[in-house]
């Protein structure tokens, strides 16, 4: 991030401060490169800095909840289950989605604690869902990069299943690609720990990350979840087509289940299925809703 003086600002402490919210720019968008503050940015910074004091009392004041979302084997075939989906209640912005406040909550560390309460509530959600008879139900869970590298969180897992009485099968961790490959050798302890605790692993948003086939192949994963780009202009792009085609060939041979993500239409529903994939999820087949509303729908 850079920011330069005297143009930028007229301090040192204003110049730093503006150089962090370039720096917060280049981060967002992709990493490895450089970004000239300009002031938009500092409406951005600003908002950030509001948006992270709130955060940290949003726990406590209640104001978190989570959307599920179902997933289906085929269309027209009941639901296997649903992707628990943070959303948060702002007092002031209204309800807001994981993309404006989750690089906030991973930048500050209470991503952490955020992500504990989901993944206690979720387990909540499905015990009750299983007590009303959807046994059958399992739930997805979406993991962090820093969950994910933080230490007890195999403890806090198994801890919160067993708080809840379910089966570790029930539990699917969802990470993605690029989050699984950053660092394979650890990722692969990891993932393997909660592999034999019972817990299902998903790779998330795949396609977008750069894989190595020889790690994948390594990887305990039970399923690809294809990124929700590449479904969109399935059906107008014959190179996004072809990529769908090979990644349902390629979770195939390693013996995983692929999800295609964001089916938006009947059109798409229908190619994804010829094209072998084993679940599906989008707003075609059903939206990210509050629990009672799922029970309703899908029930
Ligand atoms: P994701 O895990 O890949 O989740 C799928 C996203 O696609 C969700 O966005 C969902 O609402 C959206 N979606 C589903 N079907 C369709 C469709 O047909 N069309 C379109 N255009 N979108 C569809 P959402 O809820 O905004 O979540 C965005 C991302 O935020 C998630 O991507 C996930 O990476 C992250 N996230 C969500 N909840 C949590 C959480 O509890 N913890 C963590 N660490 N990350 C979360
Ligand atoms: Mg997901
Ligand atoms: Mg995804």
């Amino acid at each position: 991030g850079i920011a330069l003086y005297p143009e930028d600002a007229t301090s040192e402490r204003e110049l730093m401060g503006h150089a962090d919210a370039a720096m917060y720019h280049t981060k967002q968008s992709g990493r490895n490169g450089y970004t000239f503050f300009t002031p938009s940015m500092q409406v951005s910074a600003n908002r950030q800095l509001r948006l992270l004091q709130d955060l940290r009392r949003a726990t406590d004041r209640g104001e978190l909840l989570l959307h599920y979302q179902p997933k289906f084997m085929a269309a027209g075939a009941p639901a296997v289950g649903a992707e628990a989906l943070l959303r948060w209640q702002h007092p002031e912005l209204g309800l807001l989605g994981p993309d404006v406040f989750i690089p906030i909550a991973e930048r500050s560390g209470l991503i952490v604690p955020i992500g504990e309460w989901v993944l206690d509530q979720a387990c909540a959600q499905l015990r009750h869902w299983h007590d009303l008879g959807h046994a059958h139900w399992t739930m997805a869970v979406n993991l962090s990069p820093l969950q994910f590298a933080a230490t007890g969180l195999l403890e806090m897992v198994e801890a919160t299943l067993g708080r809840h009485g379910l089966a570790p099968d029930r539990l699917t961790l969802e990470i993605t690609e690029t989050t699984a490959m950053k660092n394979v050798e650890s990722s692969l302890l990891i993932l393997n720990a909660l592999t034999t605790l019972g817990v299902r692993i998903a790779i998330d948003d795949f396609g977008t990350g750069y894989s190595s086939l020889l790690y994948l192949k390594r990887m305990p994963a039970t399923e690809l979840k294809i990124d929700r780009a590449f479904v969109r202009d399935l059906e107008e792009s014959a190179e996004d087509a072809a990529i769908v085609a090979s990644i349902v060939a390629l979770g195939r041979s390693l013996q995983l289940q692929v999800v295609a993500e964001g089916v938006e239409t009947a059109g798409q529903r229908d190619y994804l299925s010829d094209l072998g994939c084993d679940q599906l999820q989008g707003y075609h087949l059903g939206r990210p809703m509050p629990a009672d509303e799922f029970l309703r729908n899908v029930g």
